[in-house]
């Protein structure tokens, strides 16, 4: 992976924007300042890498702009030595500022394709630490929960039953969700208690779809 000065200053642009919009935690920046973005796109994007838009990557889907990634890692509250369950892996990009925000990462992704890459991109930035899994997110990992906080990368028809489950007492969930309007609502669910939860919603926000199934 080469990470030249013209990314490194590009990144510092980034970094600089985000904050000057908004106030994120300082992990978040610290790890976004250092996570080579451009190392997670395709090819023929490079020179957009961290530009504030979403970009395409494999099998029609989309690496979610800067200020999203930011937002997102920002709402799970503190990660360090935290077991976070990530659901749409895409290219990695989140994956990768969550363990560079020293977070253990569980991360699933239905597409086939987009594991390969995500596992690839991973590797050559030395993130070989994330636990990916091809799945259908709805579902969660059992076997692995409670997590301490879940982000979900995708939109949500509802708020899937069996993620709020996998949340740990105290634990944050971060979820893009669609309403009857049409209109995505960016939602912070808490676990209050065992069954105790309180959602709050944070802001409208643009995603792809959380479909059902995976694609081999
Ligand atoms: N976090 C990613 C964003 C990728 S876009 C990044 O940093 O690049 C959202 C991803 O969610 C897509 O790759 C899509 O295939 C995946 N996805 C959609 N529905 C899913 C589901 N039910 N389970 C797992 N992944 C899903």
């Amino acid at each position: 992976m080469i990470d030249t000065a013209l990314h490194q200053g590009r990144r510092r642009k980034m970094t600089k924007g985000l904050t000057a919009k908004n106030t994120y935690n300082e992990n978040v920046i610290s790890a976004m300042s250092v996570v080579p973005r451009h190392a997670f796109v395709s090819a023929g994007l490079d020179n957009m890498a961290y530009e504030e838009k979403p970009l395409a990557i494999a099998c029609g889907q989309t690496i979610s702009q800067p200020s999203t990634v930011a937002l997102q890692s920002h709402l799970l509250g503190e990660v360090k030595g935290k077991k976070i369950l990530e659901i749409g892996t895409g290219c990695g990009y989140q994956t990768a500022v969550l363990l560079q925000m020293g977070a253990e990462v569980y991360t699933i992704e239905r597409h086939k394709e987009l594991c390969l890459v995500a596992n690839s991109n991973l590797k050559k930035c030395g993130y070989d630490k994330a636990h990916l899994f091809l799945g259908d997110g709805h579902k969660g990992l059992a076997q692995f929960a409670p997590f301490d906080a879940i982000i979900v990368t995708c939109c949500a028809a509802a708020v899937p039953q069996g993620l709020t489950s996998q949340l740990a007492t105290g634990g944050k969930m971060a979820i893009p969700v669609e309403r009857e309007n049409g209109e995505q609502m960016m939602v912070v669910i808490t676990r209050v208690s065992e069954e105790v939860f309180e959602e709050e919603e944070i802001g409208k926000c643009s995603f792809v779809p959380m479909l059902e199934g995976v694609v081999k």
